[in-house]
């Protein structure tokens, strides 16, 4: 047997007891020959003494020990010599006085030490299997644990079934870059890794499955960022004749039930609801973070018929006024105003107008155009006061809202309006629904679905399809649940009629063979018999680094990949042998020079 214990159960009620520990030397301390040793496995750390004058042999055996060897040691457990009992550590009041050691590994030169904040990523990712041993991140892998089990508990608590869908799929054209897998018995072909198991899910609807999810991996070949991998797992949810209602409370059932098995909090529920027109109009954004103010403030009918062409000019163009006014933000530095000024115009905006407010006088060199009522009106909307800073967009509603929404956070994060870490109380969720069903792209020159080409248009919204001019006007049966400002999840209920999908392939440019092509098993089961249904998924590493209270995906993920899609560890993507290649009938287009 290697241990009787994990090195976070012994405490005083165990002085006088035989006891075995095995894990890693965390630390190693010489106080004049007595060595002390913090073992460490993944409940926790003991300290174990070795003193020459109880066992001088044993005592020489310890002080080749580094950092990191692997060990076992058995011996009594004794009480710390009073006064250096150690309150922060559960195990802190004893000590393990050995009289065997074994030296189970020895370790070579070390990476880096463990207990050192590393900012390297790319090392630390090298060494991953090093680096989870770090309690931070070992933390983090049982929160994930926790949160998978609770969902699964939770959802087979309503009946729904987990079940698996191919990761061999097919490529379809729609959102993301597929990755793509050659086949070796059909040369030329390809199957795809699923983006999302969309369309399985639906077709277990057809299957009348009635209840299906999956924690599923799914794989988007995207440019990365801090939250985004190209593979990653979504909690995955589809159910016959529901509502958006009936999804919301499942959906809120199940992350009750994760907040409470990970961080032991009562989440309120039901979760506030916001249309997609009211959080983008109010907060610039469709996943607002309602934990601080600033909220935007329409003008459009106070500057109908202002002296102000900037304003007036934007308003006669079908265009909008909006405001933020960022409180004691009146101190402003250059280098702030040229950092949100490039951010305005990233979002399409052709400057940034501002007023601060200073020594009681409002400074900016559009003041002079504003009449006294245009004033008045800013003053008592926006709450003016001494020390403030006020920003404005004048431009398309949607153009002006964004600008404003990206200025918003922005100054947040520069004031840190938002505390780090949440506590208990600070969840704020919230469910956007009525997200619009089309978007223009003008790189395409046509509409996209904007979630996907399955969501179905709200009822009083169909007819619309008709219409070319009301395309922007047509709302879907879409939500997304949104936790401080991240978008946790999304969903929506679907088109079940063979006649509506049609539809709205019409609609989104794809031709009557393309649709065979692509979707013609889905188009088929649509006619046998689809059941209404829809569903949600929600992305599981955003939940988790929620919980966990990261910043980013990869400090919950046990392998991830770096920011550039490289496994470091294993130096992944890599060439492969060619007759590999020559099996797939896979000619490089270009031969690599060296
Ligand atoms: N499959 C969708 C997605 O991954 C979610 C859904 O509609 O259920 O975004």
């Amino acid at each position: 047997m290697y241990r009787t214990h994990d090195c976070n159960s012994l405490r005083k009620s165990d002085i006088g007891k035989d006891a075995t520990l095995a894990g890693w030397v965390h630390v190693s301390r010489d106080h004049g020959g007595v060595i002390f040793i913090d073992l460490r496995d993944r409940e926790g750390l003991t300290q174990v003494v070795f003193r020459p004058e109880e066992n001088a042999q044993l005592a020489k055996q310890a002080h080749g020990l580094r950092s990191e060897d692997v060990i076992q040691v058995s011996g009594k457990v004794a009480p710390r010599v009073s006064g250096t009992e150690n309150p922060k550590l559960a195990t802190g009041d004893i000590e393990l006085i050995p009289a065997q050691l074994r030296i189970l590994n020895r370790v070579d030169d070390l990476p880096f030490p463990i207990d050192a904040e590393i900012q390297n990523e790319d090392l630390r990712l090298t060494f991953r299997y090093y680096d989870l041993r770090r309690p931070e991140l070992s933390r983090n892998l049982r929160i994930r644990h926790r949160a998978a089990k609770a969902t699964r508990d939770f959802l087979d608590s309503q009946g729904y079934l987990e079940i698996e869908t191919p990761i061999l799929s097919k490529s379809i054209p729609e959102g993301a870059r597929d990755f793509l897998v050659p086949s070796r018995l059909m040369p030329g072909k390809f199957y795809a890794l699923p983006q999302a198991p969309q369309q399985y899910k639906q077709l277990l609807q057809v299957a009348g499955v009635e209840k299906y999810f999956q924690i599923a991996k799914c794989f988007r070949d995207e440019d990365l960022r801090a939250d985004r991998q190209p593979e990653f797992t979504q909690i995955d949810i589809e159910a016959s004749f529901v509502e958006p209602d009936d999804i919301f409370r499942l959906t809120e059932g199940m992350l009750a039930a994760v907040f409470k098995a990970t961080r032991n909090v009562d989440i309120k529920t039901p979760f506030d609801r916001m249309t997609y027109r009211e959080a983008v109009g109010r907060f610039g954004s469709d996943k607002p973070d309602r934990r601080f103010g600033m909220e935007l403030v329409d003008f459009s009918e106070e500057f109908r018929s202002s002296s102000f062409k900037v304003f007036r000019g934007a308003i006669d163009n079908d265009g909008v006024v909006k405001a933020i006014n960022a409180k004691g933000f009146a101190g402003i530095t250059i280098g702030q105003v040229d950092e949100l000024t490039e951010i305005a115009k990233t979002f399409g905006a052709k400057g940034l107008a501002f007023i601060k407010i200073e020594n009681g006088e409002w400074k900016s060199p559009i003041v002079k155009f504003f009449n006294e009522s245009e004033k008045a009106a800013l003053k008592s909307k926006l709450k003016i006061e001494e020390g403030d800073c006020v920003f404005f967009a004048a431009d398309k509603w949607d153009v002006a809202c964004e600008v404003l929404g990206r200025i918003r956070r922005r100054v947040a994060e520069i004031q840190d309006l938002i505390a780090k870490r949440q506590s208990g109380s600070d969840w704020d969720f919230l469910w956007v629904y009525d997200f619009p069903l089309l978007l223009w792209s003008a790189e395409e020159n046509k509409w996209n679905a904007m979630h996907h080409p399955f969501t179905r248009p709200k009822g009083e919204d169909v007819a619309l399809l008709d219409d070319k001019k009301k395309f922007p006007e047509i709302r879907a049966e879409a939500y997304d649940v949104v936790l401080n400002g991240v978008e946790i999840g999304g969903g929506s209920i679907r088109i079940h009629e063979r006649p509506l999908q049609d539809k709205m392939f019409e609609v989104l440019g794809i031709s009557p063979q393309d649709r065979q092509s692509m979707f013609g098993h889905l188009l088929r089961a649509l006619r046998l018999g689809a059941p209404p249904h829809g569903g949600i998924a929600m992305g599981f590493d955003r939940l988790v680094m929620l919980l966990c209270g990261e910043d980013s995906i990869r400090e919950v993920m046990a392998f991830p990949k770096n920011n550039r899609g490289m496994d470091l560890m294993s130096q992944s993507p890599a060439d492969v042998d060619p007759r590999q290649l020559r099996e797939l009938g896979i000619k490089l287009a270009k031969e690599k020079s060296s």
